[in-house]
C-alpha cells in the first residue's frame, strides 16, 4: 500500500495566521521555548573538552601511584596499612596542597552518612541489624581511619611530619613547597582501620560470615589522592555513601599480608606466585588460560585443607601490580573455592585471566555462571564500547550485594544456607556480575564523576549490561533496558532528573541512576537513532575517553557528533527534565479523497489523524494503522515532526482502503505513560431504525 506524506503542509496551512508555535503558548514570551534548542546548560568547549566531544588538544589529567604494604588481622578484623603515595601534577597549575579520601570515616558513628536525615522509617521495632546500620543506629561500632603517620618525603628521600586536617570524608595534606606544573611529590601514611560487618552505613566494603569462616571484601581501604581536574579544580565531594567515587590513573604495587590459609584476589596480577600458591595450584592456572570451562584452582573438596596451601604456617603476603588503573582493592577469606579461565579476543592473543572466588555457600550457582558471566561481560563490552585492556578480571562473593573496583568486583546473589533458591537466582548472579565486571568499562576505564553524575556509570552501565543479558538469552528477563519497564517511574511525580547530582536524589535512586538512562539510551539506539548510528558514536565516545574523565557534555556532544544528528530535544527531555511521553490520539477523520480534488483520485482516501502530545517529551512517533480489509501499515515519524507545534500534530495521508483502527506505540517501546489514549477504532454503523 502506498501512504502519501502530505502532513507537513497540512500543519502548516491549518495553522491559523500568526499562530505562535512554541510548545508555551503565551504570546507575551519571547523566549524560545522549543524542546529543540541548543542546551544553555552546557559549558563552553575550549581546550581541554572540544565541541566535538573529544578531549581537547590540551586536556590534561593528573596521575598519581601508590606502593602500599598492608596486613589483615582476623582476630581484630582489622586493616593496617603503609603508602608511599607519588602524585605527578600534568596540571598547568601550582599545587599548594593536596586532598585526599578518606571513605572509611563514612564508618564513624559521627559520619555526615551516619547522621543524614534519611528516610527514617515510623517503627524501628521490626528493622534488622542490617537495616538499622543502613540508618545509623544498631550496636557501636569504632569504624573510620585512624591516621598514624603522615609525612612529606623530599627529593633526597628526607622525610618531615606534615601538617594536615581532616574534614569528614577529606584530608588536606599541605606541602612543603607548591609542585610546580611538570613536577611530582611524594607523602607517606601509616593508617589502620575495622572492617565493618556487613557494610554497615555503605555497601562498598565488609566483613561476612559464611559457613566456613570470614570473607573479607576490602575497598576504598586506604588515604586516596581526589581528583584535581579542569571541570572542578579538586574535587572534594564528601563520601556519603551514594556518590561512589572519582579518582585519578595511576599504578599500583600491593602487597597484602593475610593468614597463611587465605586466599587472595585483588586488582592487578600477582608476580609471587610461587610463594602463595601450590605447584599443583600454578599449573592448574596455566592449564585454565586456553580451557573453554572454567577450571578449579581450589576446589570445593579443597577448601581450607593444608594441601591447598604452601608448606608451613605463617603468614603469607600476596604481592600485586596493577597499571594505569583508578582504583585498588582486594578480597581474603579462607573460605575461598577457586576457579578460572581465559578469555581472548583474537588468536594469540594472551588470554586475559577470568576468576572467581566464593565460599561453599554460593554454591551451587557460582560454580555455573560467575566466570561464564564474566565472560559474557568481556564479549558484550568488547564489542560495543573497545576490548578489555586490563590482564584479568575477578569476581568475588559476599555481603557487599555489587560493587565494582578495577579488574575486580564484589556480587552478593547466593542460595540460602540450606542451599536452595529461587528461579530467579541465577539470573540475579548473571546480571549482577555482568553489571559489576561491566563497570570495569564504565567507570573504571571511562572515568566519569560518579559522586555527581550517577547515570554516566550506573545508567551506561545498566545499558550495555542489557544488551549483554540479551547475548546470554535472547529471551533473559531483563530487569533494566526495556522502555517499558520504566513506565511507572516515568508517572512519579517525586523523580528528580538525571542532571540531578547523585547526592542529591533521596528517593528512587535505582530508577534514577540505573533504570531510566538505561531505557532512554535503548530507545536512543532502536527507535531514534538505529543500532548502526547509535553504536558507531557510543563506540567512539568510549574509545576517545579511554583512561580519561569525561563529563555530561562530552557523551552529549560525542553522540550528536558522531550520529549527526541535533539530539537536543532528547537530551534535554530525557536528561535534564522529568517530562514524559505521553501521545494520545486525538481524532482520526478519513474523507474521499474524490470530494477534495477531482475524479483522478477516485477510490482513495484522505486519512487525517491527529496526534497530541501531553507529556511534553518529543519523541518519534510510532503507529500501527489498520485498514478496512484488515491489512496493516507500520508508520514512524521522526521526533522532527513536533519542530513547529509540540502539541499537536495532524499526520495526513492517502490510502486504497478506509482506516479502521490506529495504535501508538504499539511495541512499547517509546515508555508512554497512558497508554488508553493511544488506540483508536472506528465506529461501528449505527443500526437502521
Ligand atoms: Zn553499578
Amino acid at each position: 500500500m502506498r501512504v502519501f506524506r502530505i502532513s507537513l503542509l497540512i500543519a502548516m496551512a491549518a495553522a491559523p495566521a500568526g499562530a505562535q508555535q512554541w510548545l508555551n503558548a503565551d504570546t507575551s514570551k519571547k523566549v524560545n521555548q522549543s524542546n529543540f534548542r541548543s542546551l544553555e546548560d552546557w559549558p563552553a568547549p575550549n581546550e581541554f573538552r572540544s565541541a566535538s566531544g573529544a578531549p581537547g588538544g590540551r586536556y590534561w589529567q593528573q596521575k598519581v601511584d601508590y606502593t602500599i604494604r598492608t596486613s589483615l588481622d582476623t582476630v581484630a578484623h582489622a586493616v593496617t596499612g603503609s603508602e608511599r603515595m607519588t602524585y605527578h601534577n600534568n596540571s598547568p597549575d601550582k599545587i599548594g596542597y593536596l586532598w585526599l579520601q578518606l571513605d572509611q570515616n563514612v564508618e564513624r558513628q559521627d559520619s555526615r552518612a551516619a547522621t543524614m536525615t534519611r528516610a527514617l522509617p515510623p517503627k524501628l521495632a521490626n528493622l534488622s541489624p542490617a537495616a538499622l546500620r543502613a540508618i545509623g543506629l544498631g550496636e557501636p561500632f569504632d569504624g573510620g581511619f585512624k591516621l598514624d603517620r603522615v609525612e612529606l618525603v623530599d627529593a633526597t628521600g628526607g622525610k618531615t611530619k606534615a601538617k594536615y586536617y581532616v574534614n569528614g570524608t577529606a584530608l588536606r595534606i599541605d606541602l612543603a613547597s607548591p609542585i610546580a606544573a611538570g613536577q611530582a611529590s611524594v607523602v607517606e601514611i601509616d593508617w589502620h582501620f575495622n572492617v565493618p560487618e556487613n557494610g554497615r552505613n555503605t555497601q562498598r566494603n565488609a566483613r561476612d560470615k559464611v559457613k566456613d569462616g570470614w570473607e573479607y571484601e576490602v575497598a576504598q581501604w586506604y588515604p586516596r589522592a581526589a581528583v584535581y581536574d579542569d571541570v572542578n579544580g579538586w574535587q572534594t565531594d564528601q563520601f556519603i555513601s551514594q556518590g561512589e567515587f572519582y579518582l585519578e590513573f595511576g599504578d599500583y604495587d600491593v602487597s597484602i599480608t593475610v593468614p597463611h590459609d587465605h586466599i587472595v584476589r585483588a586488582t592487578g596480577t600477582l608476580v609471587n606466585p610461587e610463594q602463595v600458591l601450590t605447584a599443583t595450584q600454578r599449573s592448574r592456572l596455566a592449564s585454565a588460560w586456553t580451557s573453554k570451562e572454567p577450571v578449579f584452582i581450589v576446589s570445593p573438596a579443597e577448601v581450607m585443607k593444608p594441601s591447598s596451601r604452601p608448606a608451613g604456617t605463617g603468614p603469607l603476603t600476596w604481592h600485586f601490580t596493577a597499571k594505569n588503573t583508578r582504583d585498588f582493592a582486594w578480597a581474603s577469606s579462607k573460605t575461598f573455592i577457586w576457579d578460572a579461565m581465559g578469555f581472548a579476543y583474537h588468536p594469540g592473543q594472551t588470554p586475559i585471566e577470568l576468576h572467581s572466588v566464593y565460599p561453599r555457600d554460593g554454591m551451587p550457582l557460582w560454580d555455573k555462571y560467575s566466570t561464564k558471566a564474566i565472560r559474557q561481560t568481556m564479549i558484550t563490552y568488547g564489542r560495543m564500547a573497545f576490548e578489555y585492556p586490563y590482564p584479568q578480571a575477578s569476581n568475588v562473593h559476599g555481603s557487599v550485594g555489587g560493587m565494582e573496583y578495577p579488574m575486580i568486583a564484589f556480587c552478593g546473589a547466593r542460595p540460602r544456607p540450606d542451599g536452595t533458591f529461587d528461579e530467579s537466582l541465577p539470573f540475579r548472579l548473571i546480571s549482577v556480575t555482568i553489571h559489576e565486571v561491566g563497570h570495569n568499562w564504565f567507570p573504571m576505564i571511562v572515568a566519569t564523576d560518579e559522586r555527581k553524575w550517577g547515570w554516566m556509570d550506573e545508567g551506561m552501565n545498566s545499558f550495555v549490561q542489557y544488551y549483554g543479558e540479551k547475548d546470554w538469552d535472547q529471551s533473559y528477563p531483563s530487569r533494566r533496558g526495556p522502555a517499558k519497564l520504566i513506565v511507572p517511574y516515568m508517572k512519579d511525580p517525586n523523580q528528580t532528573s538525571l542532571m540531578t547530582e547523585t547526592d542529591f536524589v533521596f528517593a528512587n535512586y535505582g530508577n534514577q541512576a540505573y533504570s531510566k538512562p538505561a531505557a532512554g539510551l535503548v530507545m536512543l539506539r532502536e527507535q531514534l537513532l538505529g543500532p548502526e548510528s547509535f553504536d558507531r558514536a557510543f563506540g567512539e565516545y568510549a574509545k576517545r575517553w579511554m583512561f580519561k574523565k569525561p563529563q555530561p557534555a562530552d557523551f552529549f556532544r560525542s553522540m550528536a557528533q558522531g550520529a549527526g544528528e541535533q539530539l537536543n530535544y532528547f537530551w534535554r527531555g530525557w536528561f535534564y527534565t522529568t517530562y514524559a511521553n505521553d501521545q494520545a490520539i486525538k481524532s482520526v477523520e478519513t474523507q474521499n479523497a474524490r470530494d477534495l480534488v477531482g475524479t483522478e483520485s477516485k477510490g482513495k482516501f484522505y486519512n487525517r489523524i491527529t496526534i497530541q502530545q501531553l507529556g511534553g517529551l518529543v519523541l518519534p512517533i510510532i503507529m500501527d494503522v489498520t485498514f478496512d480489509d484488515g491489512s496493516k501499515q507500520r508508520i514512524k515519524l521522526p521526533a522532527d515532526t513536533w519542530r513547529f507545534n509540540e502539541r499537536e500534530f495532524p499526520y495526513g495521508f492517502f490510502s486504497d482502503k478506509g482506516v479502521s483502527g490506529v495504535v501508538l506505540d504499539p511495541d512499547e517501546a517509546l515508555a508512554d505513560i497512558n497508554r488508553d489514549n493511544n488506540t483508536w477504532k472506528k465506529p461501528a454503523p449505527l443500526p437502521i431504525p
